[in-house]
């Protein structure tokens, strides 16, 4: 299955860190990572008083079970120091996965796609760099789209 995760960090040496992870996601079992997009600098969302995050999409081939993928990806984030505070709080690593193939799900620690993504200019950006035209499986638009009608919300 292709998987697409965002990776953020606004704490430490974001950018050195979101690379450890990549690095972990990259020796996951059964799983490959294929492509990367930029790696970029972004405004908090959310709590907006906490520095600016860095934050990047990495498309991975897996067989991993979506709760097993979120799991280990929860263990990498333990692993790396991450202690959770606040909702929306400064944070060493945060691993979301945005898209498990098409497959809908609404589990209570697992929803997918990720109820948030279609508001999250960042994560639409650096998606649209690899899959432009792939289509959300619930609100039926392309990435593109998305991102468009976002920011034509945003400069309203
Ligand atoms: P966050 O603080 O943004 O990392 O949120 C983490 C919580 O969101 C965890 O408790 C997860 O179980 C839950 N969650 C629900 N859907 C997802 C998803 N698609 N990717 C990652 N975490 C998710």
């Amino acid at each position: 299955m292709k998987v697409y995760l965002c990776l953020g960090s606004n704490l430490g040496d974001s950018r050195q860190l979101i690379n450890q992870a990549l690095g972990l996601i990259g020796l996951l079992p059964d799983s490959q990572l294929l492509r990367k997009s930029s790696l970029i600098e972004t405004q908090p969302y959310g709590n907006v008083y906490q520095p600016v995050f860095w934050n990047q999409v990495a498309e991975l081939e897996t067989r991993l079970k979506p709760h097993d993928l979120l799991h280990r990806l929860q263990e990498f984030e333990a692993k790396m120091g991450r202690v959770r505070t606040i909702k929306w709080g400064p944070r060493l690593i945060d691993l979301d996965i945005l898209f498990y193939g098409k497959k809908i799900l609404n589990d209570h620690d697992l929803v997918l796609p990720h109820p948030d993504l279609q508001h999250r200019e960042f994560a639409l950006r650096l998606l649209r760099e690899l899959i432009p035209s792939f289509k959300h499986p619930i609100l039926n638009k392309n990435i593109a789209e998305l991102y468009k009608e976002l920011q034509q919300k945003e400069t309203k």
